[in-house]
């Protein structure tokens, strides 16, 4: 029991630190302070802060809420995040031991909750959910999970079925609601896969779609019309073999084979083509500017919270945190719709200038860790 209580205590502990300095990496994301090297300091009077002014939670109350050197109130966000943060940490461990996860297991699970909270927290603060930070999340967890269950089959095919499925899904919204849609190059190494796969079933030919496209996307620039196209041919391929999978040869392997093949393109083509085609060989996809590429629009950045969610625990419980998301979602949107309309008629200006921004990101978060606390 003592022994069960340190523990605790001690979890608490870490994850609040854990936490201050997530936090520190989203504050310090657009200005020039070095996350590692430059120690915290007062935002007002630029003092830095002693090694007891750091300690998470307890030190607002050391410090009575103010700074020591200049007396500036110090704003509560710090507090309520950390003691949040450590308080949903805490609570999911618990969960994870109630599990018996295995050591290897639980430490991977505490990244994937610390990776999931750090994108709360930049969608939170930039309306940004870094494709660096939420790309390299991908691939740690696909490598561990890899590594964990000797298999590279399952994080893969989670990989394809929730990038395509999503990408499906707010094509044909852009499509119904006439919006220019945002389609990349992507559909090219698909469709290019999907019509290898309808001759030859062959996993190992996915490699010509894959390197053509690193090949092709330095020299070829499609219009907005030909990439809607293409994508459109691209789900009526998939639909083709679908089909032809489960009444033709009557082989639903080959829907496996046909996924691992569609994960392996966005594995390659979307992720590590950023990582380390746009990070490190200065290669850039034509029709998209660099600042789309980490805007939260529907499907930027959630797309990538979603896809952490798969490689993780599967492409169900994904879809199953988007669904839930949507509903809380929703919930809270009629709420506040009823307090503007109802309670509060008088303040409607007092709309800031994200008012039409809806940060997605913490409901998906969220409803993955209510599932995962009920699961
Ligand atoms: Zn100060």
């Amino acid at each position: 029991m003592l022994l069960k209580t340190l523990f605790y205590i001690f979890t608490f502990a870490i994850s609040a630190s854990v936490a201050s300095y997530l936090k520190l990496i989203v504050d310090r994301y657009d200005s020039d302070d070095s996350v590692i090297f430059k120690p915290s300091y007062c935002p007002s009077c630029k003092e830095k802060l002693l090694w007891w002014q750091n300690i998470p939670i307890l030190s607002f109350f050391l410090l009575k809420g103010k700074c020591s050197f200049c007396g500036v109130k110090i704003k509560s966000e710090y507090f309520i995040t950390e003691l949040l943060i450590a308080l949903v940490v805490s609570g999911l461990v618990s969960v994870a031991i109630r599990d018996k996860l295995a050591f290897p297991q639980m430490l991977l699970f505490v990244y994937f909750v610390f990776a999931l909270i750090l994108l709360v927290l930049f969608d939170l603060k930039h309306k940004i959910i870094p494709h660096f930070i939420s790309y390299t999340s991908i691939l740690v967890l696909m490598v561990a999970v890899s590594l964990l269950d000797k298999s590279f089959i399952l994080p893969v095919i989670n990989l394809g079925v929730l990038f395509l499925c999503v990408d499906y899904f707010i094509g044909f919204v852009a499509w119904i609601l006439k919006k220019e849609s945002d389609f990349n190059l992507i559909s090219v190494p698909l469709v290019l896969w999907l019509m290898i796969f309808f001759f030859y079933q062959n996993i190992i030919l996915v490699s010509i779609p894959i390197i053509l496209y690193f090949l092709a996307v330095k020299f070829l620039s499609f219009g907005k019309k030909l990439n809607t196209i293409l994508w459109f041919l691209s789900f009526v391929l998939i639909m083709t073999l679908f089909v032809k999978a489960l009444f033709v040869d009557f082989d639903i392997s080959l829907i496996k084979d046909l996924f691992v093949g569609v994960g392996l393109i966005y594995l390659f083509c979307e992720i590590l083509f950023y990582l380390i085609g746009i990070q490190f060989l200065n290669l850039r996809v034509p029709n998209q500017d660099s600042k789309a590429e980490t805007a939260v629009v529907l499907g930027g950045g959630d797309v990538t919270v979603l896809a952490i969610i798969s490689v993780f625990l599967g492409f169900k419980i994904a879809f199953l945190s988007l669904f839930l998301a949507s509903i809380l979602g929703l919930f809270v949107f009629l709420l506040q719709f009823i307090y503007k309309r109802l309670i509060n008629t008088k303040n409607i200006k007092l709309e800031s200038e994200y008012a039409h921004y809806v940060p997605f990101v913490p409901y998906i978060v969220l409803a993955c860790f209510i599932i995962i606390m009920i699961y």
